[in-house]
């Protein structure tokens, strides 16, 4: 059993990056040197320790936000010792920071080994070089190969971050996105679909027609693919689509693009109809009456948005009652009973099946 994350944000909004990612919208406020006040961030690490209920939870401090390792070293010193004192007593368990791929050296990285760091994550975006400079990124796919191989070298665990449908991208640039970071080994990835956010050259772009976003279909699309295969590699997705706060959300700072609150389970779901569609194509004689026995957190992506799943199955296949049974099984099968048969469905041969139809794996 997965044992949960809490996780105690630490915001360190934009110092640390001199750069103007075309969909960022906080250079204005940039600065080199942190503005620390270790007051407030000890409070909200207490405030937030206090209402936590004490389970078997795994507890971490994250700072997010900025550049981490951009910022001066005496500054990252004071926030990792405020972060390494609260390790050290044993009231949290990891530290987490998010960084650039040209942001990572020995220095810096010996800084993070010394006060315990646990996770860097890095914002890679693409691997494509066009796509990066068509991003103002500012930095190399060589970077972002170097900087993974320092990480791991040095015992940290790794975080990659990707974005699909930046400007002068595509289908087969993200594909190879995700291969290339596959092969850097990852232990987790995060896969942020492009939005224009208010304030950033992107929406200037867009507004003169020079950008246009991908609909939430097509980002919904090349996003299973990319799950899946991550899912494959056995390389865990933390998440996809930006977490919905007060200002991401459409009519405030979302000017155009494919968000959707629930992004993830619209992948998911979309994921079980293909699942679905494969038992049909083994399976031709089915009743108008189906059993799934399925764990059930996964029951929500086996019904779909809105129970497409169970309009599809209705529609397309005449199955118009499914009995669904959650329960406390793994989530690498589930079973469809059909005339008194068992059909075990192996998710790890389905999406095989799946990546091998699409061309994306060579069966072996
Ligand atoms: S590196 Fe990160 S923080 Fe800096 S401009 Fe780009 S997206 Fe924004």
């Amino acid at each position: 059993m997965s044992i949960k994350h809490h996780i105690i944000p630490i915001f360190v909004p934009h110092i640390g990056c001199p750069h103007d990612c075309i969909f960022c919208n906080q250079r204005k406020i940039a600065q080199s040197k942190a503005n620390i006040d270790d007051e407030s961030i000890r409070n909200t690490i207490d405030s937030y320790l206090s209402t936590i209920p004490i389970t078997n939870e795994k507890l971490e401090i994250a700072f997010f936000g900025g550049s981490f390792t951009g910022i001066d070293l005496d500054s990252q010193r004071k926030l990792l010792e405020i972060a390494y004192h609260y390790k050290k007593i044993g009231l949290i368990d990891r530290i987490r920071l998010s960084t650039r791929p040209d942001y990572i050296d020995n220095i810096r990285l010996d800084l993070l080994k010394k006060y315990d760091v646990d996770i860097i994550e890095l914002g890679v975006q693409s691997m494509c070089s066009d796509v990066l400079q068509n991003s103002y990124r500012g930095h190399t796919d060589i970077d972002v190969i170097n900087a993974s191989k320092l990480i791991k070298e040095y015992g940290f665990t790794l975080g990659l971050q990707m974005m699909v449908g930046l400007p002068g991208s595509n289908y087969e640039k993200e594909i190879f996105t995700a291969k290339q970071l596959i092969n850097l080994k990852p232990s987790i990835v995060r896969i942020y679909p492009t939005l224009v956010i208010k304030e950033t050259y992107l929406e200037k772009k867009y507004s003169i027609g020079d950008y246009v976003p991908l609909t939430l279909d097509e980002s919904v699309d090349i996003c299973i693919d990319l799950l899946m295969l991550f899912n494959y590699n056995n390389i865990n997705v933390i998440r996809i689509g930006l977490q919905p706060t007060d200002n991401i959300a459409e009519n405030k700072d979302i000017v155009a693009g494919p968000f959707h609150p629930a992004f993830r389970q619209l992948v998911e779901g979309q994921i079980y109809r293909e699942y679905l569609k494969m038992f049909f194509e083994s399976n031709q004689k089915i009743g108008n009456t189906i059993q799934i026995s399925i764990n059930q957190k996964e029951i929500s992506n086996l019904v779909g948005q809105s129970s497409s799943n169970l309009k599809y199955l209705k529609e397309k296949h005449g199955v118009d009652r499914v009995k669904i049974d959650g329960k406390d099984i793994s989530k690498k099968s589930f079973f469809i009973v059909n005339n008194e048969i068992n059909i075990e469905m192996k998710i790890k041969e389905l999406i095989k099946r799946y990546l091998t139809k699409k061309g994306l794996v060579t069966m072996d």
